[in-house]
């Protein structure tokens, strides 16, 4: 096989192929890289590989091929790894977050009666799998998102909440941390859907939802639990802190100004606050005793703060 022949061959690839002596100069680069580098072989040959791709991250470039030498074998670097080497512009029709094209790249170690005279690089195009695999992850990482999002109001699902409160309460168990839970519900909101329409119940859920979450700190866990029902997680935070938080929820609540067709709704919320108690207790004991105070805020005329019975005595 003569060498025209082989050059003839590499020119129909649609990969780079680049072939550098072992003093990293250019001895051969194909069609390929003269189309995407816009520079012909004769304008690049014997030039140092540093001096026509001066972007390349010196160091770890030569480590790449240093290791190639030592043992003799061909080495990877993939677009994960390096979303690209040479800064060869893309020429897809897509539009990516990159100019460059992303690249597979292996370096080839080249003998000749038993000595390794030659690096080949070899540079393919993977503009394409780069970006359906980001749209694919970006689209997974959404659906993920939306798993754990109620669609109304925008904030966690009951699932996903639950999931966080078994581990904040997990947590602060291992590190015997306090942990208080929230649990409010609105007061007679049937009679806001059966009054003014199940689309002005929508927009109250939605407004609770929208004031709670921008009352609350970052570190605090916002969901909806159910209907009308909505839960905080406060790590460490005690009976006191939590109380100190519900009071302002309940009045957050009551402040709503809210008008649907001109016409104030008026809102207000039954509040339960728990906080971890002895070794025993699990997350659902957690959920139980807040949700019995919620039943006695209910029951002692609504718009009000309770805390369980039970716990009173732990604290
Ligand atoms: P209480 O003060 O005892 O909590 O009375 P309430 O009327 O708030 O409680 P009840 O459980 O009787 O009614 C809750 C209502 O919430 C009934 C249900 O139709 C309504 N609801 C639940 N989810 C939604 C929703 O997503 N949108 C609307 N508009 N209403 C909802
Ligand atoms: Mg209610
Ligand atoms: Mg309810």
């Amino acid at each position: 096989m003569t060498l025209s022949f082989c050059e003839k061959v590499t020119n129909q690839l649609n990969s780079g192929v680049i072939v550098l002596d072992l003093d990293y100069r250019i001895v051969f680069w194909n069609n390929f890289l003269a189309i995407h580098a816009n520079k012909q072989f004769k304008d690049v040959c014997d030039l140092s590989v540093y001096d026509v791709f001066p972007e390349l991250p010196k160091r770890w470039f030569e480590r790449k091929l240093n290791g190639v030498k030592q043992l003799n074998s061909p080495s990877f670097c993939s677009w994960e790894q390096r979303h690209h080497l040479f800064e060869l512009p893309h020429t897809r029709p897509i539009t990516t977050d990159s100019h460059y094209m992303a690249q597979n790249v292996t370096f080839t170690p080249i003998e000749d009666k038993g000595q390794l005279t030659h690096i080949c690089i070899l540079i393919e195009d993977v503009t394409d799998v780069c970006h359906y695999q980001t749209m694919l992850r970006k689209t997974l990482d959404d659906l993920a998102m939306a798993n754990r999002i109620d669609g109304l109001t925008q904030v966690y699902n009951r699932k996903h909440w639950e999931e966080c409160l078994a581990q904040e309460f997990a947590r602060a168990r291992r590190y015997d941390a306090d942990l208080a839970l929230i649990m409010f519900d609105l007061d007679h909101f049937k009679r806001i859907n059966d009054n003014y329409g199940h689309q002005c119940g929508d927009m109250v859920l939605i407004e609770t939802a929208k004031v709670i979450e921008e009352l609350i700190r970052i570190s605090d866990t916002f969901g909806r639990y159910g209907g009308e029902e909505f839960a905080v997680i406060l790590p460490e935070t005690g009976i006191a802190g939590a109380l100190d938080v519900a009071e302002k929820i309940r009045q957050r609540i009551e402040d709503i100004a809210l008008l649907f067709n001109e016409e104030p709704i008026n809102v207000t919320t039954s509040i339960g606050v728990a906080t971890i108690g002895d070794d025993d207790f699990r997350y659902e004991d957690l959920i139980a005793h807040a949700d019995q105070a919620l039943y006695e805020a209910k029951a002692l005329g609504r718009n009000q703060v309770a805390v369980n019975k039970t716990l009173i005595a732990c604290v």
